[in-house]
């Protein structure tokens, strides 16, 4: 019998559910309610699949320019990886290995404490403030090896202005520090344009939520090019050819129907304000959203109670059995009907 000493034993980071009911309202993992763009899908079909027989480009290739023009930068500033989480994960490979602890947020995404402890890199999880917003000072005058943050901030939905972004940066000159705005296109004010002037800054972008590409698996990284270089080193070293053909055709198709995209997000941040509105008047106190999800407390009836009944109605949110967060809900602003739903499902569980 295999030996388990053998083993890697590692808590893995634990993904929302991926539940499958037809009449199902599924607002636990901020993907986006609307299908991708016309051009997206235009692009999916025509895609030609005879060129699957050849390797496709090491670097995302068309992708990587397109991102590159669309955010007027080159292409040496841009690393294309399978979803962020990928980009992230390289990046922490890459880029905290100087032996001193990296911090970021004890509240945040938790995959972050899962790769540190994956790739043995140290840590400290930096507390919030009593209200969970996050406070640059913690991350300045501190000895560290790197920070993390993601801005907005998840599970909390919070932003952080880019000047107290910008105060971290210039802080730490000799420590790398990554911004994942995974959900910076709902409200967050990107510090994309400081990588020009900060050589120890990356910003971290996908295409999972404000692209409704989640399925199709693309992040990106943007900051200067010798760090670029150092995390495509990496990445060369555990595998090539990460970026296959339909991802980077029907990626570039994504980048190129900015009016939908506007679109679609005007749409999220318009139901967003309305969910915030009819929990209000069932008694949720709710922090102010810069992404496409909210997090939420009822004043009486515990989170963990509610998220079990909208579970046997199918309908499903998101709830994190952790200190600090256990009596929070984190729901993903659907449609305006899957908002209806719920609000109403919500109005029978309160009563
Ligand atoms: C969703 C999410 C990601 C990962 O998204 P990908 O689908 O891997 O691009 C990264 N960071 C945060 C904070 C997220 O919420």
């Amino acid at each position: 019998m295999v030996n388990r000493d053998n083993f890697r034993k590692i808590d893995p980071y634990v993904p929302g559910d991926q539940p499958d009911f037809a009449d199902m309202v599924k607002l636990n993992t901020n993907e986006n309610p609307y299908p991708p763009a016309p051009a997206v899908i235009e692009a999916a079909e025509r895609f030609s699949a005879g060129r699957l027989k050849l390797y496709p480009p090491t670097d995302g290739g068309a992708l990587r320019r397109d991102l590159a023009a669309y955010h007027g930068v080159a292409p040496e500033n841009v690393f294309v990886g399978v979803g962020s989480d990928d980009v992230l994960s390289v990046i922490f490979q890459s880029c905290f290995n100087s032996g001193r602890k990296l911090f970021f947020p004890e509240i945040s995404y938790s995959f972050y404490e899962v790769w540190a402890e994956l790739y043995k890199v140290p840590y400290f999880k930096v507390p919030l403030k009593a209200d969970f917003t996050i406070d640059a000072d913690d991350y300045i005058g501190k000895e560290n090896g790197g920070i993390v943050i993601a801005n907005p901030n998840a599970p909390t939905s919070m932003a952080m202005p880019a000047a107290d972004i910008e105060r971290i940066v210039a802080a730490n000159p000799e420590n790398i520090v990554v911004i994942d705005e995974a959900y910076v296109d709902f409200g967050g004010e990107s510090v994309l344009e400081l990588t020009r002037k900060y050589d120890n800054l990356i910003v971290v972008r996908t295409f999972s939520k404000s692209r409704s590409m989640a399925g199709l698996r693309i992040g990106y990284a943007i900051a200067q090019s010798e760090l670029i270089s150092a995390i495509n080193d990496v990445k060369n070293s555990i595998n090539s050819y990460t970026m296959n053909f339909p991802s980077i055709e029907v990626g570039k198709a994504s980048i190129a129907e900015e009016e939908y995209f506007r679109t679609t997000i005007a749409r999220i941040l318009k139901t967003r304000e309305r969910l915030v509105s009819e929990l209000s008047k069932l008694g949720f106190v709710t922090f102010p959203s810069s992404a496409n999800f909210i997090f939420t407390t009822h004043k009486t009836v515990p989170a963990k109670e509610i998220f079990e009944k909208l579970r046997e109605k199918h309908i499903f949110v998101r709830f994190f059995n952790k200190p600090l967060i256990d009596n929070y809900l984190r729901i993903t602003v659907g449609t305006d009907e899957e908002v209806d739903k719920l609000v109403a499902a919500l109005k029978v569980i309160i009563k």
